[in-house]
């Protein structure tokens, strides 16, 4: 990796990130001297104290990334494929060019922490029963009108508070929390790449296992990288139509499908989730293809959860995803030949829970994050011995 003096790597930061935000009202120090004011981060926030060696473990040389002309580069991590000159701030608001390096901004910079039962993700089919300690930065590769989680993903680095925690520093909270699992969710995990893998590396050389919950817009390289060290992913398949990831989530939809050809090819094991947007993703039809596609190139076994949608962000003014069109998009998923379909966010409905696909009898009864009915004994049903898909004990 190169390095950059600190003096230099400051200089070049408040110079990117002033004219990058010239709104900041709390950027203090470009064209000052920070040492004589403190510590401060690339962000703006000055430190008590001063420790002048944070200021370096902030910055990171960004992984994939090509050199072009002119000191520009190109980030090969996502298909948007930022061609940055120097002083350029990324699509996802987590890389910047200094120099003709890219530079993420978000490695060892958390600003989400918390401790989740993994059927949060949700992940229904991979160790139920267990807690994930759940890990986000800001910043997205997409631009969905609905984002659930806006005020983290569509926000530059400097505009919220984060905690300083470096990988090693993750797995043992993880572990302290006796989390089985540390799961890379929230915002969009793929921007900050560098910083996933490296906590990723170290969790499975300590038996904990990773999750990648994602929108799946990733290139293949370093989807490849990342499966080294994945154990289960939840990946978002927003709709099947490009025209409506163009529009409802500023993406393109073969990438994502692209995803889960290599998630099935390599062996890790992934749920899909679908929120159903009023107006946007609520075509029969297009379901139906959906579930075609899902069939001819995944098969019938990796769980779908049809999500209900409730209004936020830019689309606040949308009434929620009626429940009878879950139900009817779960029945027609299953009459297609999935077999493990399930509805999210409508508490008590049928589809929360895991019915076995050959006898048909209750395997798994969800109520909330809770399980009070497990009928599974290591990965098969305990009434027809049929083996479960999925990762069960
Ligand atoms: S990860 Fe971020 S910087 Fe890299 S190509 Fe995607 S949007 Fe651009």
């Amino acid at each position: 990796m190169r390095k950059i003096n600190r003096r230099k790597f400051l200089y070049c930061s408040a110079a990117v990130l002033s004219s990058a935000m010239p709104f900041c009202s709390f950027w203090p120090f470009a064209g000052t001297d920070s040492e004589a004011s403190g510590s401060v981060d690339i962000r703006g926030r000055i430190f008590k104290g001063g420790a002048p060696a944070k200021l370096w473990k902030w910055s990171h040389e960004g992984f994939f990334y090509t050199k072009l002309k002119d000191n520009k580069v190109v980030c090969g991590i996502c298909p948007n494929r930022c061609i940055l000159a120097p002083g350029d701030l990324s699509v996802c608001r987590s890389k910047v060019n200094i120099g003709g390096t890219l530079y993420s901004l978000t490695y060892g910079n958390p600003c989400s922490l918390h401790v989740d039962p993994i059927e949060k993700k949700p992940l229904f089919h991979f160790k139920p029963r267990t807690t994930a300690f759940s890990i986000a930065t800001t910043g997205c590769n997409f631009r969905c009108l609905n984002c659930q989680n806006w005020e983290i993903s569509q926000v530059k680095p400097h505009q919220v508070r984060h905690y300083e925690l470096f990988p090693r520093d993750v797995v043992v909270k993880a572990q302290s929390a006796g989390a089985k699992s540390i799961a890379y969710t929230y915002s969009e995990p793929t921007t900050f790449f560098e910083y996933m893998i490296d906590i990723a590396r170290i969790a499975r050389e300590e038996g904990i296992y990773n999750l990648w919950i994602s929108n799946g817009y990733i290139n293949r390289k370093p989807l490849l990288e990342l499966c080294k060290v994945l154990d289960a992913a939840n990946v978002n398949l927003k709709s099947y139509s490009d025209a409506i990831y163009r529009k409802l989530n500023g993406g393109r939809l073969e990438p994502v499908l692209n995803t889960f050809k290599t998630l099935r090819e390599q062996g890790v094991h992934f749920e899909m989730t679908n929120l159903v947007v009023p107006g946007y993703v609520d075509d029969p039809d297009m379901v139906k293809k959906m579930c075609g596609w899902i069939l001819d190139n995944l098969g019938t076994d990796y769980p779908l959860h049809f999500l209900r949608f409730f209004p936020k962000y830019k689309l606040d003014r949308l009434a929620p995803t009626p429940v009878s069109t879950l139900t009817r998009f779960r029945k027609l998923a299953m009459q297609e030949g999935i077999r493990y379909v399930y509805v999210g966010n409508v508490p008590g409905h049928e589809g929360n829970n895991t019915y076995c696909h050959n006898c048909g009898k209750l395997l798994v009864e969800r109520k909330g994050y809770l399980i009070p009915t497990y009928n599974l004994v290591g990965n098969k049903c305990k009434f027809c011995n049929s083996i479960i898909p999925g990762v069960w004990a």
